[in-house]
């Protein structure tokens, strides 16, 4: 599913030639605005701000490549995905505008197989591995949304991954990533909240980690004076694991990561501190105009609680405001809650009021109880959804199951 409709920027100096593209691009429900001068190219993609881009590589005045150039090395431009749309089907030409800067390559005249073919090439995807909290439940009671805990991937263009937590759910990414990787190099970014059993102990399952030649890089929060390497390999020194962080075959680099934002692979991540015990990471990450929150483990006080900090509150409304996709710990019916108060987790009422308050447009239920099985969290979402309904609030809020994937 996608959030909301994409715009896409047609330059083209032939006017017959963005006619056939725009109405094909319109027909698969894009909102499409047009250029015919390429020297008016970048300041119309300032204007319009496009998710994508189509042009054609001869042109007058200046060239596709120029154009590539011009809007993948701008500040406010440089997320924009560049189709480069050329009647030369020669390798050599492919290169110069992969070279520039372009996503992709489509020869004219496209139909709209291959037009579709290329756009979800390079969409970016969020796909969720395991949903529980604290520890796998699998069996029969789970077969609807899963057993497994913590983890997502999100697979951005030109084979930019990242990966929030390592708990069971890393073993079916894993699985995912050997078949699709299929022998190629796969570097990755993954991003731990912190280090509770259920957020990394099934790292050493992600094979990746034992193949030369891929490039892993891990983050996440230093525990006092415990630092992200630490944390990683003293849960693999022998005794709790019969295989050791010196036995992994990639290269990876460990960073101790704080609150505040970073850019990564040119996207930006930002980091909040959350309410939980020692050092817990919430994520967010904006990329071509699309947001997504990743907050888990969090504890959201009911606000006449003494623990309630309304400061805390207020930082964590803006940190997620108006986000497309709000992944956010619900461990607890409220009435479960109030028997679990400081275990550093939260209850439906309070995530749908944040949810509500920070205006998000979709948030998925997750970190689920490990006494919590298909038909309890399908009850979790009807209260939920009441809950929102009473708020009069405009947030969809839906079940993250494992195998959910969402395209932006
Ligand atoms: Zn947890
Ligand atoms: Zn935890």
């Amino acid at each position: 599913m996608t959030s909301k409709s994409q715009k896409v920027l047609v330059i083209d100096d032939d006017p017959s030639t963005v006619e056939i593209q725009a109405k094909l691009l319109s027909r698969a429900h894009f909102e499409v605005e047009e250029c015919l001068d390429s020297s008016q190219a970048l300041d119309k993609a300032l204007i319009c701000k496009p998710h994508y881009v189509f042009c054609d590589m001869m042109m007058p005045n200046i060239d596709g490549l120029e154009v590539c150039r011009q809007i993948k090395s701008h500040e406010e431009l440089k997320d924009i995905s560049f189709v480069m749309v050329s009647s030369k089907a020669y390798e050599y030409d492919k290169k110069q505008a992969y070279l520039a800067g372009a996503d992709a390559y489509i020869t004219k005249p496209f139909t709209e197989e291959k037009l579709n073919m290329t756009l979800k090439s390079l969409r970016s995807k969020i796909t969720f591995w395991g949903i529980h909290g604290t520890l796998p439940v699998p069996g029969p009671q789970t077969t609807k949304y899963g057993g497994n805990t913590s983890c997502i991937s999100v697979e951005f263009s030109k084979d930019r991954n990242f990966i929030f937590d390592a708990g069971s759910g890393i073993k079916p990414f894993s699985d995912y990533v050997m078949k699709k990787s299929a022998g190629k190099k796969f570097n990755s970014h993954i991003f731990i909240t912190h280090p509770h059993w259920d957020h990394i102990n099934a790292f050493p399952f992600f094979t990746p980690l034992f193949i030369q030649g891929n490039s892993i890089d891990v983050y996440g929060p230093k525990q006092f004076d415990k630092s992200m390497y630490r944390i990683m390999s003293d849960q693999m020194d022998g005794v709790y694991f019969p295989v050791t962080v010196q036995e992994f075959g990639a290269h990876v680099d460990y960073h101790d990561l704080g609150e505040g934002v970073h850019t990564i692979e040119g996207i930006k991540v930002e980091t909040m501190m959350l309410t939980h015990p020692g050092n817990c990471l919430g994520y967010k990450v904006t990329y071509n105009g699309i947001s997504f929150c990743y907050i888990t483990d969090n504890e959201l006080y009911f606000p006449d609680h003494d623990s309630y900090n309304d400061l805390f509150y207020r930082n964590l409304v803006e940190f997620s405001k108006g986000c497309d996709y709000f992944i956010h710990d619900t461990t607890y019916f409220d009435e479960e809650y109030e028997k679990k108060t400081h275990w550093g987790h939260s209850c439906i009422s309070q995530v749908c009021l944040l949810a509500h308050e920070a205006e998000v447009k979709n948030y998925y239920l997750f970190h689920h109880d490990p006494d919590h099985n298909d038909e309890k969290i399908q009850q979790k979402l009807e209260v939920a959804q009441s809950e929102l309904a009473k708020l009069k609030s405009k947030t969809k809020c839906h079940i993250a199951y494992e195998g959910l994937e969402l395209y932006f």
